[in-house]
Parts: structure tokens; sequence; C-alpha cells
């Protein structure tokens, strides 16, 4: 039986796996996917992170180039894989968990997608937060005709006929900069509004914005906190290089949250209509839970109230959004909470072995 079995080789799967090897744990990293850093390399090429070099280090590895300077999803990408083989943590690939539920003798019965079982005395969840990107139901109710595109899926304007009419729905990060990338290839775009959030810039007195979030500890502000829950209210997003006024500045029209569909045509919540030839859906993502059959995990919440600790003994979740603090969803907090978790791992399996 492994000590510990991790789901998940993205920065928080490989960050417990490198904890866990230092404190010579017999475990093991399964991924369903087929190469370590393919979560990143699937989104558009040439697409930059928001956080720069410096806060996308991974178990201490500094990341090549200017420490404030971006880099792109790809290179991240790669940067993760050289980690991992410096760590020799090898995953093994092509393994999707499809249930995880307890033993009679309080041990972890994994099931494959390929038919094949493991056995482990603790689990970590490193599966993410960006499972599935989230599309409203009455998506539904458009026409086949309007062509319908997920963040995820989008790749580039290069693969939409010239001068659509296209909606973006959803104002965070993603959309506002699939918004501006479809308006200056010709399109006529509009973007529609989600819930309110603040919009910061990305830098600050000449530094990257997570320099000053850093230094003040305000990513840090425990989820509990009066600062956390103010932090967590306003949700900032290091985009105001797109904020309103510039978006509008490139001709795209915002309009308020899109509330129902029908045939070609968009319904807003002001009563407004407009028909589009594509929806681009960017209203973010969910987990995938439906694999858990733990007792003491109902809800997706329950694995959100104890830091990354469960309410089931011996299970884990690491790399959720505000699992303890802002950063938790994040490359620059990842270290934080994944040894808070091994830690704890360490503790328990201490006390009932
Ligand atoms: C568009 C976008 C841009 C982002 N940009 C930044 C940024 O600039 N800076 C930053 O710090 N953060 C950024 N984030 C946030 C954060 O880094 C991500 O949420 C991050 O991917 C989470 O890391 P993770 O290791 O927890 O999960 P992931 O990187 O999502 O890795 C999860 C792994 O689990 C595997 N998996 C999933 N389900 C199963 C299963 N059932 N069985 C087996 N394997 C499974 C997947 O194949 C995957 O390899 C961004 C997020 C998004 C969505």
């Amino acid at each position: 039986m492994l000590d510990c079995l991790i789901i998940g080789s993205g920065h928080s799967g490989v960050t417990c796996a490198g904890l866990l090897a230092q404190r010579g744990w017999n475990y093991a990293l399964v991924d369903s996917g087929g190469r370590i850093g393919d979560v990143w390399r699937r989104r558009p090429p040439g697409l930059q992170l928001f956080t720069s070099r410096r806060f996308c280090r991974v178990l201490d590895e500094p990341m090549p180039g200017d420490q404030d300077g971006y880099p792109t999803v790809g290179e991240f990408g790669d940067y993760l894989e050289q980690v991992a083989g410096h760590y020799g943590i090898a995953p093994l690939f092509g393994m999707q968990v499809i249930r995880l539920a307890r033993t009679p003798d309080g041990s972890f019965d994994v099931h494959f997608a390929d038919g094949t079982r493991m056995n482990a005395a603790t689990v970590i969840d490193a599966t993410g937060a960006n499972g599935n990107a989230y599309v409203p139901a009455f998506a539904a109710d458009l026409d086949p005709s309007v062509r319908q595109v997920t963040c995820d899926a989008f790749r580039s304007h290069d693969d939409f006929a010239p001068r659509q009419a296209v909606a973006v729905i959803g104002d965070g990060a993603s959309g506002r900069q699939v918004a501006a990338e479809m308006a200056a290839a010709g399109h006529i775009v509009s973007l529609a509004r989600g819930r309110a959030r603040k919009l910061a810039p990305q830098r600050v007195l000449g530094k990257d914005i997570f320099y000053w979030l850093v230094k003040s500890r305000l990513l840090f502000a425990e989820k509990r906190s009066a600062l956390g829950r103010a932090i967590r209210t306003r949700d900032p997003i290091p985009v105001a290089h797109l904020s309103d006024g510039r978006l509008a500045g490139k001709g795209i029209r915002v309009t308020p949250r899109a509330v129902a569909a029908q045939g070609n045509a968009l319904f807003f919540a002001d009563g407004s209509r407009m028909r589009y030839d594509a929806v681009i859906w960017c209203c973010g993502y969910e987990p995938v839970l439906d694999w858990i059959h733990l007792p003491a995990i109902r809800f997706p919440g329950d694995l959100l109230l104890g830091g990354g600790v469960t309410a089931e003994p011996g299970f884990y979740v690491v790399g959720r959004k505000w699992l303890t603090c802002r950063a938790s969803e994040l490359i620059v907090g990842a270290a934080r909470d994944a040894k808070h978790v091994v830690d704890h791992l360490c503790r328990w399996r201490a006390s009932v072995d």
C-alpha cells in the first residue's frame, strides 16, 4: 500500500511530491494527462501569465529569465516539467481517477478509468480549481448557427470568420483579454459583465503588483481575517490596462450581465437584446468533484473548510481558490499550502501508526 497518492501533476501536485520525497515517503503521483505542464500548454500560445517569473517559482527553483518579466504559458509549462525532472519526480501518466472511496480497513481505494486500482493510506487531491469552464444553462437556448466557445478552448481570433458579431461573456482577466484580441482583429465585440470586481494595475511604481502584494503580506491574509474578507469581497484582478474605458476606446461595447438566450440573440439584465454570430464564454471555472465518494465530503464547500485539511481523515486538498488565503490558487501560494498539508499528513499518519 502507498503511504500517499497525489492526484494531479500541476504545480500543486509537484510541490507536494517534492515535500513528501524529502521526507522519504512511499508516494505516487498520478495524472490523467500525458506530460507535466500540459494544462498551461493547452492555453493560447503566447498568452502571458499575470504573475512575473519571480512569483512563478516552484520547489524553490528560480524560473530562468528576467525576474520582473512575465513568462508565456508554454514557458511555464516547460519550466514546471524541468523542475519535476530535477527533483526526480516522475508522475504516472494516463491515469484518470474516476472514483475515490474508503476501504473497510480505513485506507483509500482509488479507481482509474483504465480499470486499474490503487490502495493508499492518504490521498492529496491536486486536481486544480479549473477542471471545467463554467457555461450558464441558457447557452443551450442559442441557435446551433451561433458558434459557442469556452475560454479554455479559445485559441486565437484567426479561428473566426472576419467581421463577426461576437459576445464575450464574463469580464474577468480572460474575458477582457479575449475581447481586446477579438476587437483588434476587426470583430464587432461586446463584453458582458459578471459580478463587480476591482481592477488593479499590473505594475505599481515600476514593479509587478504581486511584488507589493507579497511584500505587504496582503496576498497571504488569512481568509477569515478582516483583511482576508475584504480582499475576497473586492477580488481584484490585475487588468486595469483593460478597464471599461480602455475597452470602449477599442470599440468594445460593455453590456450588463447576460441572463437569457433565444435563437441568435442574447438578452441582458437591463432588458436589451443583441444578435450574435459567436459567443465566447469566459465565466470562470469550477473544479470536477464527481469522483470523490467519501462520507465527510458531501458538498464542494466541504473541501474548502480546513485550509486543505478536510473532515475526511487522511484526505487533503491543495491548489483551490481561498483554501487559506488569496494566494492558495496561485503559484506563489502553493509552497505554503502544500507544506501545511504535508506537515499535517505526516503528523496524522504518525498518530495512527
Ligand atoms: C487562464 C488561467 C490563467 C492563470 N494564470 C495564472 C498566473 O498567471 N499566475 C498564477 O500564479 N496563477 C495563475 N492561474 C491560477 C493557477 O495557477 C491555476 O489555477 C493552476 O493551474 C492550479 O494549479 P494546480 O496544480 O492546483 O492544478 P492544475 O495546474 O490545474 O493541474 C491539475 C492536474 O490534475 C490533473 N487531473 C485533473 N483531474 C484528474 C483526475 N480525475 N485524475 C487524474 N488527474 C487529474 C490534470 O490533468 C492536471 O495536470 C491561472 C489560471 C487560469 C485558469
